[in-house]
C-alpha cells in the first residue's frame, strides 16, 4: 500500500438552517458518515450532482471547514492539529473561475507569488526565480509576468491558479471543477496539464466534477457521492465498465453521446434530487431507483466490499 495522505473516518457535517421567524431552526446533514482514503499519487473524483455534500466534503479535506463528528487525517497528523501555514505548504486549492479567483488588479508574477509571501518568503530574487519555474511548468510564457488576468484568455487564466497552488510544491491538490468554465477545445489541454504535473511532481489529487468524461480522463479511482453519502467507490475502469449503485448506473446513462443517430438519453432517475434538510427515510435514493425494494425505503443499506469495489446498496448485501 502507498503512503496514505488523507483519511477520514466517519465523518459528518450539518449546518444549521433557519427555517423563518416562527418556524425554528433544522439540521442540514451535507456530508454523512463518510469513509475515504486517498493514497500518493492517485486521483481521486468525486462526483454527485448539485448539492450532494463534494464541495463540502473537499473544504474539510482542506481543512477549511471543522467537521461535525468524525476525523479527518492529513499525512496521519489530525488535520485540525496541523499548523495553519503548514497546511496550506501540503494541500491547495484550484477554484473552478480561475478569473473570479484572480485579482483583476494584480499582475501575474505577484499572484503566483502571493503564496510565497504569505510562507514568509520575502527575498524578491528567490520569489522571482520560482515563479518563473512554475510559469514554465504549467507552460506560461515568461513575458505574461507583468500582464493582468484580464490580458489572458480563459486556459491561461486557469494555467495562472494552477501555478499559484503548486508554486509552494503542495503534495495534495483539490480541484474543484476544473474546467467547466474553459471553452471544450481547452478544457483538454488543462486536464493533460494537470495529468503531466501528476506525473513530475508525484502530486496527489482530489477533483470534484459532475461531468464524468473528465473524471474518466483524469481519475484513477471514482467515488460517487448521493446526499451526503459516499454511495460507490471502485479504480474508474472498473466504475465505467461495471457500475453497481442504481445512481452511478443512472449518472453514466445521462451522458450524452456525440452520436446524432441516437436520442438526448434518458437517465431513470423519475423523482427530482431531495430536499436535503428532509431526505427519504432508508436508502436516500429509494424514490428516484428503478430497482427500489420493499425494504429500501424502510432500512438504510450498509454498504459491502466487493476486492477494491465498494457499493451501499441494498441489491448487493
Ligand atoms: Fe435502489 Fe434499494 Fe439499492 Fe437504494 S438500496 S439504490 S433504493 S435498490
Amino acid at each position: 500500500m502507498n503512503e496514505v495522505m488523507i483519511n477520514a473516518f466517519d465523518v459528518t457535517r450539518n449546518f444549521t438552517i433557519s427555517r423563518g421567524m416562527f418556524r425554528g431552526k433544522q439540521q442540514l446533514k451535507a456530508v454523512s458518515g463518510v469513509n475515504l482514503t486517498v493514497e500518493r499519487g492517485e486521483v481521486l473524483a468525486l462526483v454527485g450532482e448539485s448539492g450532494c455534500g463534494k464541495t463540502t466534503l473537499a473544504k474539510m479535506l482542506l481543512g477549511l471547514l471543522p467537521q461535525t463528528s468524525g476525523t479527518v487525517e492529513l499525512c496521519g497528523q489530525q488535520i485540525a492539529d496541523v499548523p495553519r501555514l503548514e497546511l496550506a505548504r501540503t494541500v491547495q486549492p484550484i477554484f473552478q473561475d480561475p478569473y473570479s479567483s484572480l485579482n483583476p488588479r494584480k499582475r501575474i508574477g505577484s499572484i503566483i507569488a502571493l503564496p510565497m509571501k504569505v510562507q514568509g518568503i520575502d527575498d524578491e530574487e528567490t520569489m522571482r526565480r520560482r515563479v518563473e519555474e512554475t510559469m514554465d511548468l504549467v507552460g506560461l510564457p515568461p513575458r505574461l509576468f507583468t500582464a493582468f488576468p484580464n490580458q489572458l484568455s480563459g486556459g491561461q487564466r486557469q494555467r495562472v491558479a494552477i501555478a499559484r497552488a503548486l508554486v509552494n510544491r503542495p503534495q495534495v491538490v483539490i480541484c474543484d471543477e476544473p474546467t467547466s468554465a474553459l471553452d471544450v477545445s481547452v478544457q483538454s489541454q488543462i486536464l493533460n496539464l494537470l495529468n503531466d504535473l501528476r506525473n513530475e511532481l508525484n502530486l496527489t489529487y482530489i477533483v470534484i466534477s459532475h461531468n464524468l468524461a473528465v473524471v474518466e480522463h483524469i481519475a484513477t479511482r471514482v467515488a460517487v457521492m448521493y446526499l451526503g453519502r459516499i454511495v460507490e467507490v471502485a479504480d474508474t475502469e472498473t466504475l465505467f465498465s461495471d457500475p453497481k449503485h442504481p445512481y452511478t448506473r443512472a449518472l453514466l446513462a445521462s451522458v450524452l453521446t456525440p452520436d446524432p443517430n441516437m436520442d438526448v438519453p434518458n437517465n431513470q432517475l423519475g423523482a427530482s434530487y431531495p430536499n436535503p434538510i428532509d431526505p427519504p427515510s432508508g436508502c436516500a435514493f429509494h424514490p428516484r431507483c428503478v430497482n427500489a425494494m420493499p425494504q429500501c425505503s424502510k432500512i438504510a443499506p450498509s454498504g459491502s466490499t466487493q476486492g477494491e469495489h465498494y457499493v451501499e446498496c441494498h441489491l448487493y448485501d
